[in-house]
């Protein structure tokens, strides 16, 4: 068997007039703010998607779904991971597992993290326990602390019998 190893790093800007979607759940920020960006900005599932990328030296989020393609403005995450998954397995490579933090001041995320681990294991094929999905703040220390924008990592493990 062998296995590769992916990193993934993803930021996008808190703005007011945008929605906050984390691992595919649309959140209440406190002062209104969402995340800017051409999809819905979703840092969780795009940081993800770059570790599952990135374990195959695939490139990355930019190079399959371009910011300045109409047909990614808005687009839902979670269908642009169902389409790297999709092309994980044509290599013939299965996901052992992926797991993530993320970085926000606010809102509290760990009522949603349960939520978010079981949509993302969904669109992966996956059981939920082969999804891990952590928060944290930056204790109150740069542009995450700022609450200037929400950041996360995730690393993903891939397995060839
Ligand atoms: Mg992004």
């Amino acid at each position: 068997m062998t296995l590769r190893i992916g990193n993934g790093y993803d930021i996008h800007r808190l703005v007011q007039g945008r929605p906050l979607i984390l691992g595919g759940q649309r959140l209440t920020h406190p002062d209104g703010l969402g995340l800017d960006g051409h999809s819905d900005a979703d840092v969780l599932v795009h940081a993800v998607m770059d570790a599952l990328l990135g374990a195959l030296s695939l490139g990355d989020i930019g190079k399959y779904f371009p910011p300045n393609d109409p047909q990614w403005k808005g687009a839902d995450s979670l269908v642009l991971l169902e389409q790297v998954v999709a092309l994980v397995k044509d290599r013939g490579w299965e996901v052992v597992n992926v797991d993530s933090v993320v970085i926000a001041e606010r809102p509290k995320l760990k009522p949603h993290i349960e939520a978010m681990r079981t949509a993302i294991a969904e669109r992966m094929g996956l059981a939920p326990d082969q999804v891990g999905v952590k928060a944290t703040t930056n204790e109150t220390l740069g542009p995450e602390g700022r609450e200037e924008g929400i950041s996360c990592h995730a690393v993903a493990l891939l397995s060839k019998p």
